[in-house]
């Protein structure tokens, strides 16, 4: 039973981080900008949680770009589901790489529950010769978001070489926020293998409060859990996850939910199924 889904609102962004996927020009002729009609999506998702009543259905709006850069859009589609957000049947969220965020962006999440993570790579030598030499800029609005809310935000932080050197830093670096660590396994040319990542998150799980497990995604330490529960909603088309936009997509965005059926062949869920494939 599909009771998560992400969209992605846009293709663009503001950085241009060393390992983003997303704009190599592998993935760039994947990811044209198409018309998608949110708003049907949004639809079906209310539909589908009435008719099975889905007890809490998570949606994230991320993607393969910057949200914020969108937030007007962002804002209608918040408002069109705050009925199901206020009553706890869609657990949204929305993952910014925290350049653009300001204090009533902030305030508004906050009203209608949304809970915005925050891309940090950990130590400033790290994230800044990654993510465009924006650590200052993200730990001053990790800060406002702490003013706002009262509590740190949870993180997302991609490892690649530089972290797995200096693991103990990265891990020492989350520490002092007691909130929920997303690590993901960097893929591509500085990429690292399964085994090395699941290596740093056995440490990093000693200290910090990692999100691990169940079926979701290897990259961040859990199953694969493509063609399962999950799908991602972009340029119009529905694919398996994030990463598999430049597979055949599985569905039109405007398709019922239920109807939304993956075929694709047993392999094993520890692995990556576009790995697994040789895709
Ligand atoms: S902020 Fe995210 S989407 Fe933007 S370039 Fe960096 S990794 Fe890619
Ligand atoms: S196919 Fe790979 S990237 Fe996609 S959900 Fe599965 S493990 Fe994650």
């Amino acid at each position: 039973m599909i009771d998560r889904a992400c969209i992605s609102i846009n293709n663009r962004c503001n950085l241009n981080c060393t390992y983003c996927h997303f704009h190599t020009s592998e993935k760039a002729e994947y990811l044209a900008e198409a018309e998608m009609n949110v708003f049907s999506i949004l639809d079906n998702i209310k539909h589908h949680v009435d008719k099975y009543n889905i007890e809490v259905f998570k949606l994230g709006f991320v993607g393969n770009g910057e949200p914020l850069l969108d937030y007007e859009a962002l804002h209608e589609y918040i408002e069109y589901i705050s009925d199901y957000l206020s009553a706890g049947r869609i657990a949204a969220y929305t993952i910014t790489n925290g350049t653009l965020i300001t204090d009533e962006m902030l305030d508004f999440f906050k009203e209608h529950k949304v809970n915005v993570g925050f891309s940090i790579d950990g130590i400033p030598e790290i994230h800044n010769k990654l993510r465009c030499n924006t650590h200052s800029e993200v730990m001053h609005a990790i800060e406002l978001y702490h003013s706002v809310n009262g509590c740190y935000p949870s993180m997302n932080c991609t490892v690649g070489r530089d972290a797995l050197k200096t693991a103990e830093d990265t891990i020492s670096f989350f520490e002092p926020f007691n909130s929920r660590i997303t690590f993901s396994r960097m893929i591509g040319t500085d990429g690292i293998s399964l085994d090395e990542f699941r290596c740093f998150l056995d440490k990093a799980k000693q200290k910090l409060n990692v999100r691990t497990g169940g079926y979701d995604c290897t990259m961040y330490g859990g199953m694969c859990g493509a063609g399962i529960n999950n799908i991602f909603y972009a340029n119009g088309n529905v694919y398996l996850c994030g990463n598999c936009v430049d597979l055949p997509p599985i569905a039109k965005a405007d398709t019922p939910i239920d109807r939304i059926k993956p075929d694709i062949p047993e392999f094993d869920r520890n692995t990556c199924f576009k790995e697994s494939q040789g895709l």
